[in-house]
């Protein structure tokens, strides 16, 4: 859709990454990922790493290719089709390769990130606490430090990558008595015997992707592992969330497009009463208003990463990010539920692999923050940048026919 806004370099990197997804991935290990016969698809990342994909935002001296965020939602949309757990696959190395780039010293970069982006060591975050993920400077794991390490301990649940991951981005409270934003800190801690992870949950959708419990237990993680320092993960996980919501936001453009591109087709070739369905109104005005729903999303996300690129202050790429977050996961679920209805019965069979990518929508209104908290975030950001501007626009109030009578302005 805004083909015409994008830069040739990025035409040509959609191109590739089309192809990518078009040949790497084989639909059996999709079958096995959905059975739940696959735990970690780990060949999915060796495939994202020979063909340079992961961390593709980071500098190309740390294995990325110094991209910027127009060309990430691209590859999001484009890697969404395949799903949402393949998608948050690909996602989870921006995610916590953001806070090793932004904020991690040189020895991190080149002990995580580098081996990271070149598929090395797999990476997970683990953010949420079985006592909720949406209150997360509530968090109850402690890190105390002994000398030369921190023990952490704590259970954190629904890690994606639980099993699979080499080393998890963990916040912990090291300072139990500051406030709540400066009580939490970020560690990076490698596997270990330490660490017992579990995939334990019977998922809806998004199988395969390993999301199971971990408890860490008196874990000893070195000192030159935490990221900026103790009490800075409240600033750290603020930035995470760039990426962790507006990737979500774009994958899902993906997720939404493969259901109605197998609904439109469907459309010309199934026949009702002596004719091809797509010549009833009921059907093809459904297809309108998805299409419609698609590249309103595409503009937001669009709209969200240009801004981000071109430098947007912090508190307006936090509400940018989640109005794209809440706008497209209502979006597609929408798309992909009105898609199913012009499949009629077949398309809520495992036939066509739209009630696979239903089950894996499902999520989008609830993981990497739910459409609650979005909607926390986009009114807080909102009223702080309007009650602290002078407003310098036409006094609409004035153009009332009474305006004059100031006395019945009442505010209780
Ligand atoms: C398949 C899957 C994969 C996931 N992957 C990861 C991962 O890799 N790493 C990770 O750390 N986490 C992951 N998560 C966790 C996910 O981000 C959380 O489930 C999510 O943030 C919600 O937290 P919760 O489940 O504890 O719900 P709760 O926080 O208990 O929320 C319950 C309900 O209360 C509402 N609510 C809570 N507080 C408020 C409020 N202040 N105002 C209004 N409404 C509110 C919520 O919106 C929700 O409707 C994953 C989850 C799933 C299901």
């Amino acid at each position: 859709m805004y083909d015409y806004l994008l830069s040739e370099e990025n035409k040509e990197f959609r191109e590739e990454v089309r192809e990518f997804v078009k040949n790497a991935i084989p639909p059996s290990l999709l079958k096995k990922m959905d059975k739940d016969e696959v735990q970690y698809p780990s060949e999915w990342l060796h495939a994202l790493a020979k063909q340079n994909l992961i961390g593709i935002r980071f500098p190309k001296e740390y294995g990325g290719r110094g991209l910027n965020w127009e060309s990430e939602i691209i590859a999001q949309e484009e890697i969404g089709v395949l799903g949402s757990s393949l998608a948050c696959l690909f996602s989870l190395p921006s995610i916590c390769g953001e806070a090793l780039n932004k904020f991690g010293t040189e020895e991190q970069k080149l002990n995580y990130l580098k081996p990271m982006c070149e598929g090395k060591k797999f990476t997970a975050e683990a953010l949420t606490e079985p006592r909720g993920g949406s209150d997360f400077f509530g968090a109850t794991s402690t890190a105390v430090k002994e000398g030369d390490y921190y023990i952490l301990n704590g259970e954190k649940r629904f890690v994606v990558g639980a099993e699979g991951a080499d080393f998890f981005l963990v916040y912990a409270k090291t300072n139990p008595n500051a406030q709540p934003r400066d009580a939490l800190s970020l560690f990076i801690v490698d596997k270990s015997e330490a660490v017992e992870a579990a995939y334990i949950y019977g998922l809806l959708g998004t199988r395969g992707g390993g999301a199971g419990r971990i408890i860490f237990k008196d874990v000893e993680v070195p000192k030159e592992n935490v990221i900026m320092g103790e009490g800075k993960g409240g600033k750290i996980f603020y930035q995470m969330m760039v990426p962790e919501r507006l990737s979500t936001a774009s994958g899902f453009i993906g997720l939404a497009r493969a259901c109605l591109h197998i609904a439109t087709k469907y459309s010309t070739k199934r026949k009702a009463f002596g004719q091809v369905i797509k010549n009833f109104q009921a059907v093809n005005f459904m297809l309108a208003d998805c299409i419609t729903y698609l590249d309103a999303t595409r503009a937001i996300v669009f709209n969200t990463a240009k801004s981000i690129d071109a430098g947007a202050p912090p508190a307006l790429q936090r509400r940018l990010v989640s109005e794209s977050k809440k706008f497209s996961t209502k979006a597609c679920w929408k798309v992909i539920n009105k898609s199913m209805q012009i499949m009629g019965g077949i398309g809520y069979t495992t036939v066509y692999p739209i009630e696979r990518l239903m089950r894996d929508a499902r999520l989008g209104e609830i993981w990497t923050g739910t459409t609650e908290i979005m909607n926390l975030i986009i009114q807080h950001e909102y009223y702080k940048e309007v009650l602290s501007e002078k407003w310098i626009g036409r006094d609409v109030e004035l153009d009332a026919l009474d305006a004059e009578h100031e006395e019945e302005k009442h505010y209780g």
